[in-house]
Parts: C-alpha cells; structure tokens; sequence
C-alpha cells in the first residue's frame, strides 16, 4: 500500500480553506476524474481518494479529527461512515441526477445496480467566458469526447450478420433463482444471471468495430447558447448529449458549468457593476464631465464641483442584463480623489497663493526634513 496522502494535498486546497473552496475544489476534480467521463486509467482510483478527501474534510467533525491526529485519526470511521456524507446532488446542484451514489460505485454497504435499459451517464465540462460575454450572451461551439452506440452493430454488441445465442444457463430471461435451505425453511433468491450479465443472451460473434461493447468513444462538437446576463457558476443543461446508454437506453446529458473571468475594470455582484474612477483635486473641486466605461462601450459621466472622494455615482441602466425580463442592472462608479505626488515650482507656488486666498496658513517642509527626522529617532 502506498502512503496515503494528505487529504488537503489531494484535494490542493490550503489548510485554512474553508467549505465553499474545498467543494469547489473537489467539484472540479471530480468533473475531471469521474470513471464515466475519464480516460484515465487510474481514474476510479483517484475519483476514489479525491472522494475520501472531500468526505472528510466537508464533514465538521471528521475535519477537526483529521487535523488533530491525521491519518491515524480516521482509523475508527469505517468506508461507510465516511462516504456517507457526500451527497452529489449537492455538488453539483442543478445538475441533476446522473451520478449514480458513491456506495454504488465503489461498492460498498450493497446497493446492487439496476439492470435493463439504462439511461447513459452524464457528461460534465467547464468552460470560461468574459464578463462581455456574459453581458451579450454567447453561441459556442465545445468539443466532448463520449460514447456514442456503436454504428455498426447499432448497439447490439454482436456482428451484423451474426445472432446472438439465447442464455443456456437463465434460457434467455437473465435471472437465475436459487434456492437455499435456512433454519426458517427454504429460501428462494433471484438474482441475475452470472453467465450472460443478467442480459440472457450471449454474443458469440462480437461486433469488431465496438469489441463487442455496443458502444464507441467519438468525439462531438456541440453548439451552446449562454444567454445574457448569466451569472458566475451557472449550470447549462443541453439533453441527450451525454453518454450513450446501454441497448435501448437513453442518452445522458451533457453539463455544462460557466465560468466567467474576473474583469480588470468592473466588479459584478448580480446584475449590477462597479467602478472605481480616480480624479484629480481640481476636477473634483471644479466638477468635469469625463468618459465612464461601461460593459458596452462609453458613457459620459458628468462630475459636479465640491465633488469628494469616495462619492459613488449611480448609473441606472448601464450594468449587466438580467436573464429574465429585458431590465438592466447599474453601475456604480466611485470616484477617489487622487492628491499630485510631484508639483513643479510653478504649481506648488499658485498652490500656495490659493491656500492664501482660502486664509488658510501652510507650514510647508523642506527637502529633507524626513531623513533628518529618521537619523534623530535612530540616536
Ligand atoms: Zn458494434
Ligand atoms: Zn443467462
């Protein structure tokens, strides 16, 4: 057994995180690593210890356990008291089903699955999109890799041509009865068939282009529509774009989680926008009309004399569209007043003639006097 690792490590999240960037984290590897969207041929392995990881660290209780004593902390949970807790509705909220439950997964504490047609699995991708582009609402084209049903045997598994021979074991219904002698008397069990995997039939001539899977891995290019005004971390559904399901099963769904790129100038909270814009001391004491940017362009803004800093502007209107009715959010433009940090001979003297004028008494420092002062608090 190799060493197990630290669970922040696994999940590389810090150890102060808290619980919204620990899920966050682990959603995002768990996009990466789920055995139906992986190719990776460890994936289950570490879906598994990303899953533990998370398990354990979302719980409260088993968190303060694990940064007291590490590993050795965990010792008295068994698999079942800690994967308990991971609910992926949870994680990926809006999402949907989909997931089939962890217990299922791995296998632990029964849960058999189910048989016949099964609905494929769901396919998830993350894509990032600028605050413009939330702003417009985008089309994009995304390339996903998925299982498709098999063209050639159309899901069948057998080789076009060939049939496939009816279960000698279960004779074709895919369940085997079994019955057993107990101390309350005879016991009759049904389970599936071992020989044909509950399918009662066997393929003996298996499709050569899908290996007999019934199913190909091919890659698709989807078009999305985003639509306006959608915020950070929503959830796209687009149906039928997963996984292909078994024979007769439905396709899963393809989800999509948008992103949307922190903005240089504008913060966003909902619908509405913020700026900072600085000025100066003299166009906030004379007023200006000066060029606010907006998420589409330019808009004058006009600035009123006696303006002070940390005045904030509202303009209606001009923030993000909302994503349902045609309204708009505003922007609010905070304007910081920013004091010259150089003046020329000429400036510092009008400065002072206006100070004067103001009756206002300056006791100017010369050149100098802050590295005398430091000498003296070094003595
Ligand atoms: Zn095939
Ligand atoms: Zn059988």
């Amino acid at each position: 057994m190799p060493e197990k690792r630290d669970y922040y490590d696994v999940l590389g999240v810090e150890k102060g995180s808290n619980d919204k960037e620990i899920k966050k984290a682990y959603r995002k590897l768990a996009m990466k690593y789920h055995p139906d969207v992986s190719e990776d041929e460890e994936a289950t392995e570490k879906f598994k210890e990303i899953s533990e990881a998370y398990a354990v660290l979302s719980d409260a209780e088993k968190r303060n356990t694990y940064d007291q004593f590490g590993h050795a902390g965990m010792d008295g949970f068994s698999n079942e008291d800690i994967f308990r807790n991971i609910n992926f509705e949870d994680i990926f909220q809006g999402f949907g089903g989909g997931f089939e439950s962890i217990f299922d997964m791995f296998g632990f504490g029964g849960g058999s699955r189910r048989r016949g047609p099964q609905k494929g699995s769901d396919i998830y991708v993350e894509i990032e999109i600028s605050l413009e582009e939330a702003a417009t609402g985008i089309e994009r084209d995304i390339t996903i890799n998925h299982s498709v049903t098999c063209p050639t045997c159309h899901g069948t598994k057998a080789e076009p041509g060939s049939n496939p021979q009816t279960c000698p074991q279960c004779e074709g219904t895919g369940q085997v009865k079994q019955v057993t002698n107990t101390i309350l008397g005879q016991m009759m069990n049904v389970r599936p068939c071992r020989n044909c995997g509950g399918e009662g039939k066997i393929i003996t001539n298996p499709c050569s282009k899908c290996n007999g899977k019934g199913k190909i891995k091919e890659n698709s290019t989807i078009h999305i529509k985003i639509p306006s005004g959608v915020e950070d971390e929503s959830r796209l559904r687009v149906q039928g774009k997963g996984n292909a399901g078994d024979v007769s099963g439905r396709y899963g769904d393809l989800l999509v989680l948008i992103n949307i790129k922190p903005h240089e100038e504008f913060e966003r909270n909902g619908a509405n926008l913020y700026f900072e814009q600085h000025i100066s001391f003299v166009q906030a004491s004379l007023g200006d009309t000066i060029d606010i940017p907006t998420i589409d362009g330019e808009v004058e803004l006009k600035i009123p004399s006696g303006t002070q800093s940390e005045t904030v502007f509202r303009l209606r209107g001009q923030g993000m569209p909302m994503m349902r009715g045609s309204s708009k959010g505003n922007l609010y433009v905070t304007c910081k007043v920013v004091v010259p940090q150089k003046l020329s001979e000429k400036q510092k003297k009008l400065l002072k003639e206006f100070a004067e004028m103001s009756g206002e008494e300056i006791h100017t420092i010369e050149k100098g006097f802050f590295d005398k002062f430091k000498e003296a608090i070094h003595h």
